[in-house]
């Protein structure tokens, strides 16, 4: 039988845990084997992080699948998890936020104040006509505001469908649509790159289109002049002069929490809806078991936006549900200078930090001169998570973040998973740079061909999930055809597999397992390329080319080729100044095909390779190859190898600069 998917890269190199940090990590190895002895025991343990009004009367009801029902009979109130209970135990004074704004005015929230504002914002959306339930849709720039409207809520049980602040007219009107949102909270603007960036109108230009919308609550950030209609109502005015007495309801373990709408890098954007008891537990437990989080001494810092899944699970819920310390900071990484988070790093004493790949690749681009220039000695854990990081990027992410000596955690996990589900355990596993390395305790992964059989070690096909997981999507919002094709039509007893078959989750990503069984992420399946009939990974190839000490970033995608069926077509920004590039730009190539072809085999080496200054991203900051495909593809690139080409770059920068929707 044909490979699922070509196994190419071996990376050997292997770091150990730091003796430190092992001796004294909040989970050791015996959590894997707890889980292994009993999965579902060790979720009940895990659910006892949790304060629980009722306990449940059963762990897992999975008699009705691709349905879960966790902690069925369980009932709970998330904001009292991740606020009424710390205050209660005197931890009110605690910071739970140390936020920053981009032109440097900053602000400190304490636990109690955070309790206050959200019990007030309760109130205020109470008497707005919220009630448990209702959708409220949340588009806000990154204040304390957004983690204040999404605790609140949850204290009342009203589903929020947080809209990044970044997105168009379009796709805040869908979403706002699809859930029927019924207020929707968002500020006059936030500041990015220096200025206001307004946020109001293209709420006003939506909420016109939206006639389930009865109120707007506007949070007053820039001060800048906004237009005012009759649903408009002032944050300051509502929520701030509103009581700060509110009594938590418990609510069902299974009341919808919220609604996130994927990113849509592949395709339209799904509602991923999320619930309550299990959901909160998973990313508690990961908190504190992958970043090895000690909230009375560590300052935590997740450079992600609240509008992703990241935001959601990793600033909001699961640190605040440890009674974590953090920081949150508004702007773009580049403002008012390109070491702005190396200087929040230093401010805070930041110990954890949790951003993506596409970050750090940036890093390398502007120079490692840049980090050096701060002294990052707080710093004792590194996360990375939002696309396959390349070992190249984790390496410089280890030594020039990370002094060298940090270990480093890729998380593997998805808006559908809603909390990580594989990754490194800090005190417990040795990482490769590059591999998000095992499932965490109690989740069952596995890398599968193209029969749904487990691949054996060394080889690659597609991710899967095998058993439930307590923070899983439920459904896609309104749409539960659309969540068993999606997702679990593929393998298993949803592709129609024998009687008795169980049912398998398709995560849409292809991975491979190493010799030792580790698993390396290998990209989208989508964006799989069938080269003289083998699957080659985009991944690999652009590891590959990221390897080279001039590369810095790397996108690769198969362009229809007459002889191979397809030909790898790359992109890559070098290293440093473009000047240096534009010197030495055909030897560089001709060097970059030869080290390709030498570090994975002839059958990977690229057809062709463009040196551009930038790749096409999508809102979160993942590279869009389906826009590169285009470009490959509909023009014939023949002789064009150096960055000259302006009309590839307008084309590759005109799907940056934001005029792309994520919807087309
Ligand atoms: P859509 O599903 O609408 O196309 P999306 O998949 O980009 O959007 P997210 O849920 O934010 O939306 O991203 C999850 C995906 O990101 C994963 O399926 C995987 O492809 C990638 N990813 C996240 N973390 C990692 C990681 N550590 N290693 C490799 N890939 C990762
Ligand atoms: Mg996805």
């Amino acid at each position: 039988m044909s490979e699922a998917l070509a196994n190419l890269l071996n990376e050997t190199r292997q770091f150990p845990p730091p003796a430190e940090l092992a001796a004294d990590a909040n989970v050791t190895a015996d959590a894997y084997a707890e889980a292994e002895a009993d999965r579902l025991a060790f979720w009940e343990r895990q659910a006892g992080r949790l304060i629980w009004a009722k306990q449940w009367d059963q762990v897992l009801d999975w008699s009705n699948p691709p349905f879960a029902k966790w902690f069925v009979g369980g009932q709970l109130n998330v904001a009292y998890n991740c606020l009424d209970r710390h205050v209660e135990a005197g931890r009110g004074d605690k910071v739970a936020i140390h936020w920053e704004g981009e032109p440097g005015d900053t602000r400190t929230v304490t636990y109690a104040e955070l309790h206050r504002l959200t019990c007030q914002a309760a109130n205020a959306l109470t008497e707005l006509g919220v009630v448990a339930g209702d959708r409220v849709a949340i588009y806000l720039p990154m204040v304390p505001e957004a983690a204040v409207a999404m605790l609140a809520c949850a204290r009342i049980g009203a589903t929020h469908s947080v809209v990044f602040g970044g997105f168009s007219v379009e796709s805040l009107t869908n979403r706002i649509q699809d859930a029927s949102a019924k207020v929707v909270i968002t500020a006059d603007g936030g500041y990015r790159r220096g200025k206001p960036s307004a946020l109001k109108p293209t709420v006003d230009e939506a909420v016109a289109n939206c006639p389930s919308v009865e109120h707007v609550l506007v949070v007053r950030r820039t001060g800048e002049e906004v237009a005012w209609s009759a649903k408009d109502r002032w944050w300051h005015e509502t929520v701030e002069t509103a009581s700060a007495e509110h009594t938590a309801a418990a609510f069902d373990a299974e009341h919808p929490l919220f609604i996130l709408y994927t990113s849509g890098t592949t395709a339209r954007p799904k509602g991923i809806l999320h619930t309550t008891g299990g959901y909160l537990t998973q990313v508690a437990y990961t908190t504190h078991a992958v970043f090895d989080l000690k909230p009375e001494t560590d300052v935590y810092w997740c450079t992600a936006d609240i509008g992703w899944v990241t935001g959601h699970s990793y600033i909001v819920y699961g640190p605040l549900a440890n009674g974590a310390t953090q920081v949150m900071y508004e702007g773009t990484p580049d403002t008012p200078h390109k070491g702005r988070l190396w200087e929040l790093v230093d401010k805070y004493g930041v110990t954890i930090l949790y951003t993506a790949p596409t970050l750090i690749r940036t890093m390398m681009k502007w120079g490692e001169e840049i980090p050096a220039g701060y002294e990052l000695s707080s710093l004792r854990l590194l996360g990375s998570v939002g696309e396959p990081i390349n070992p190249e990027a984790w390496m410089w992410y280890r030594q020039h973040i990370g002094r060298g000596e940090l270990p480093v955690v890729d998380t593997w996990w998805q808006t559908e998973t809603g909390a990580i589900m594989i990754s490194p355990l800090p005190g417990v596993t040795a990482a490769k740079p590059g591999s998000a390395m095992a499932p965490l305790p109690g989740i069952d992964a596995d890398v599968v061909d193209d029969q749904g059989q487990s691949v054996p070690n060394g080889g690659g096909g597609y991710l899967v999930l095998r058993e439930p997981w307590p923070s899983m999507l439920r459904t896609v919002w309104g749409d539960d055809n659309r969540f068993i094709e999606t997702y679990w039509s593929r393998f298993g007893a949803g592709a129609g597999g024998a009687t008795g078959a169980e049912w398998v989750y398709f995560a849409g990503d292809g991975a491979k397992k190493d010799d030792d069984g580790h698993i390396w992420l290998l990209g989208r399946v989508d964006d799989v390329m069938l080269v003289s009939g083998h699957n080659i990974s985009t991944t690999e190839v652009e590891s590959a080319l990221v390897s080279h000490p001039s590369v810095a970033e790397a996108a690769v995608v198969g362009a229809t080729d007459p002889t191979t069926g397809q030909a790898i077509v790359a992109f890559a920004i070098p290293r440093g100044t473009a000047e240096t590039a534009g010197e030495t730009g055909e030897q560089l190539i001709a060097d970059l095909r030869a080290h390709v072809a030498k570090t994975l085999g002839p059958i990977a080496k690229p057809r062709q390779i463009m040196l551009v200054p930038e790749l096409p991203k999508t809102r979160s900051g993942k590279i869009m190859r389906r826009l590169l495909r285009d470009v490959a593809e509909n023009r014939s690139l023949g002789d064009v190898t150096t960055l000259q080409d302006s009309s590839v770059m307008e084309l590759i920068a005109s799907g940056m600069s934001g005029g792309k929707s994520d919807e087309d």
